[in-house]
């Protein structure tokens, strides 16, 4: 008995691969997590930031892992996320897709079900938001269109979970059916194209042209559609691609001629004619009259994407945003603070004093503190734009701005990488970096990424307080405003200048449906929330951490020579000696103190950085100390104002306290007016911190971290030399 059992269990247990696809937006996420609950990995694709989603769960004997693919609208190579999606069915081959599509609005989202008949790989579809579908008063005739389309349908409601069992096991016996070699469908896409098909799809089998790795049709498809990867690819044969290339152009310029469009808009509005008229055969049926949702979301849009009123209503939703995030992250942000401080008073008095002290409290506490500071913030704006993305509004938002920002290159999913960032003056470009992920486009994508460190983040602030309370106290709020709006048209020149020399492309499209309003779910908002909070303290956590230890020893290595601390020593105990009274005596004690402070940063190494950069940073009006706190805002901006202190001797500053040190600048005989101008506008535009460089190297490549870093402080420089030198000339 014992035995059989065994062998029972041995023979039933079996694998299934079911790859989740579908357009933005159909649900995926929530059918994913609806499935596999918290069984899942989370890592993105090797090479490139597109993230891949794995979870598995067993089900009567089958063991079924789950990819979760990139959400596109189609199989194209227009972005990374169409080609990852692409290549992980042809070349990972699942036994399975499972395609999401939303049905109300089936017509949309068949186009992507198309590609994959025509790629031939089995498909079950998951025809999700049945309840919006009744809500509406719909009713779809799943039977026919199961029967039409040639494919399994289960209906789902994800939100709920509704479905999705049946859906598994109907995919699971699918995939078990279909062991058998792919099916590519056939279109045709009209005489012209069908006949140009025929013969490459020759070609390409005699020549055996790639179709280890793809259908031969499909190859012929993707070529006449000016397929960017299939045409590279294709170029190892070259032989065989220049005969394709032949038949193509000639078939473009008949199309061209004839028709007035190319081919691959032939064969898109064909795939399109060929749903419709599936579609038309009675499939949706309108049961009762339309459910408020449409009709609201209709009415709702009237005010909020209005020509007029909706630029307006957005700024005031933005605004209202950024108010909220920051009042409610002061709270916890004072409590991480205080903390902090404790930790910081607590390891001062539990370890002597000394290097190790040193290193432990301004070392590591506060570069970590500075950084840990900022996570309830950044929590909370997370929050704020996970709530705006899943209820619909964002995309509105990108739909508004599409048209201003097209004309600079750029395009309307660049407006939150710029918003988070401190567009509207406070963000931190360190999501901001990582929201530069919804861009669908590479080049597009770049442009935003190089130039969104351009806004006023909320590190950069305190210098600019200080700078402006320094010289334009009078005008505090039109200045902070005016930095605002200069990051913002430096960083749509700048996006304009690079989209039209290194990443010069054409820009694409705008295609994105905007999705009815919804009510976003606790759980949606909360799990995207924690997900990016979590990157972020784990990319701030590290990186931080070895730099201030970094930062630390630059300026605390050297050290002064035993020779001038023991003249300090000495001066110290002749005032102790010589002065009686108290206070006196304190302030002469503190300012010898400040002195060699500022005498050892000056023998460190970072001094001797700053000043050995003067002869060229004075073009600009800087001297070594402002030099020393430059380079150290490289590691984090926080870090400018307490740099700063420290070599203006005034110890250790707090930023918010920095009326003091703002005063003495203000005195200072080597600033004005227009060094202040000038190291404003630097900061505004010199190289992004180094984390914000890090996440910068993970969105797009170290070669382009490294650009950014070098180009931006080139352009920085370039504006700051250019504003010290003609206002020193001319008004002073
Ligand atoms: P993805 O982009 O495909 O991953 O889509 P998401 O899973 O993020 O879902 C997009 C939005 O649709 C979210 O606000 C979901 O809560 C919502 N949603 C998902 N499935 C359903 C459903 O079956 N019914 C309804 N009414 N909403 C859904
Ligand atoms: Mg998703």
């Amino acid at each position: 008995m014992k035995t059989t059992a065994k062998v029972w269990k041995l023979e039933k247990i079996s694998k299934t691969t079911i790859a989740l696809a579908g357009n933005p937006n159909s649900g995926k996420t929530t059918l994913f997590n609806a499935i596999t609950g918290a069984r899942q990995h989370v890592g993105n694709y090797p090479g490139i930031t597109v993230e891949r989603k794995e979870g598995s769960i067993t089900i009567k004997n089958t063991r079924v892992k789950l990819i979760d693919l990139p959400g596109t609208y189609s199989l194209s190579a227009y972005s990374q996320e169409e080609l990852v999606a692409r290549n992980f069915l042809i070349d990972e081959k699942p036994d399975i897709v499972v395609d999401i599509v939303d049905a109300t609005m089936l017509e949309r989202h068949l186009y992507l079900a198309v590609q994959f008949f025509e790629l031939g790989i089995p498909v079950v579809l998951a025809m999700n938001m049945m309840d919006d579908v009744k809500k509406q008063g719909l009713r779809i005739d799943k039977q026919k269109l199961s029967k039409l389309l040639n494919c399994p349908i289960v209906e789902t409601i994800a939100r709920t979970g509704q479905g999705k069992l049946e859906l598994l096991e109907v995919a699971i016996n699918e995939a078990k059916d279909k062991k058998k070699p792919w099916v590519p469908l056939k279109i045709s896409y009209g005489t012209d194209i069908d006949l140009a098909l025929d013969e490459m799809e020759k070609i390409i089998l005699d020549h055996q042209f790639m179709t280890n790795r793809y259908p031969a049709r499909w190859i012929a498809l993707k070529y006449l559609e000016n397929d960017s990867e299939i045409i590279r690819l294709g170029q190892q044969d070259s032989q065989v691609a220049e005969q394709l290339m032949v038949i193509i152009e000639n078939v473009r310029e008949h199309c061209l001629k004839t028709l007035n469009i190319p081919p691959e808009a032939i064969i898109a509005d064909y795939r399109y004619g060929l749903i419709n008229s599936i579609l038309k055969q009675n499939i949706i049926i309108q049961e009762k009259p339309r459910h408020e949702r449409i009709e609201f979301t209709t009415k709702l849009d009237r005010f909020l994407v209005n020509r007029y009123l909706g630029p307006v209503l957005m700024v005031a939703i933005l605004y209202a945003m950024f108010q909220i995030t920051f009042s409610l992250g002061e709270i916890p942000m004072g409590w991480l603070e205080s903390f902090f401080a404790w930790i910081s008073t607590s390891a001062t008095k539990l370890i002597p004093e000394g290097l190790l002290q040193s290193l432990v409290v301004s070392g590591i506490i506060d570069g970590v503190g500075g950084v840990m500071g900022f996570v309830p913030l950044i929590a909370i704006m997370f929050l704020m734009i996970s709530f705006l993305e899943d209820s619909g509004y964002m995309a509105r938002v990108a739909y508004m701005l599409d048209r201003v920002l097209r004309i600079f290159g750029l395009h309307g999913y660049s407006a939150m990488p710029f918003i988070i960032s401190g567009g509207i003056a406070g963000g931190c470009a360190v999501p901001g970096v990582m929201a530069t992920r919804t861009l669908r486009s590479p080049k597009e994508k770049l442009a935003t990424l190089l130039t969104a460190p351009f806004m006023p983040c909320g590190a950069k602030l305190p210098v600019f307080m200080l700078l402006v309370a320094a010289f334009f106290s009078e005008y505090k709020a039109q200045m902070m405003f005016s930095i605002t709006l200069f990051a913002w048209v430096m960083a749509l020149l700048v996006a304009k200048l690079v989209r039209s020399t290194i990443i010069r492309g054409k820009s694409t499209p705008f295609i994105m449906e905007l999705p009815p309003y919804r009510l976003p779910t606790l759980r949606g908002i909360y799990i995207h929330t924690w997900e990016r909070t979590w990157q972020y303290i784990k990319k701030a956590g590290t990186v931080i951490l070895a730099v201030s230890i970094l930062l630390w020893a630059a300026m605390t290595f050297p050290s002064l020579p035993e020779g001038q601390v023991n003249q300090f020593a000495a001066e110290r105990q002749a005032i102790s000696s010589s002065i009686q009274d108290n206070t006196k005596r304190e302030l002469a004690l503190l300012e010898i103190s400040n002195h060699e402070g500022q005498t050892a940063l000056r023998y460190s190494l970072a001094g001797r950085i700053g000043s050995s950069l003067e002869p060229l940073s004075q073009l600009a009006g800087f001297d070594w100390r402002t030099n020393i706190a430059l380079v150290g805002g490289f590691a984090a901006k926080e870090v400018i104002v307490s740099t700063f202190g420290t070599a203006y001797s005034l110890g250790d500053v707090d930023p918010e306290s920095a009326d003091t040190l703002s005063s003495r600048i203000a005195v200072d005989p080597s600033w004005n007016k227009f060094t202040a101008l000038s190291m404003i506008v630097f900061v505004l535009l010199y190289a992004p911190c180094v984390v914000t460089v890090v996440a910068m190297a993970k969105e797009s490549s170290w070669r382009w971290a490294i650009f950014a870093t070098v180009f931006n402080t080139t352009i920085g420089f370039g504006m700051a030399v250019a504003i010290y030198q003609i206002g020193t000339k001319l008004f002073i």
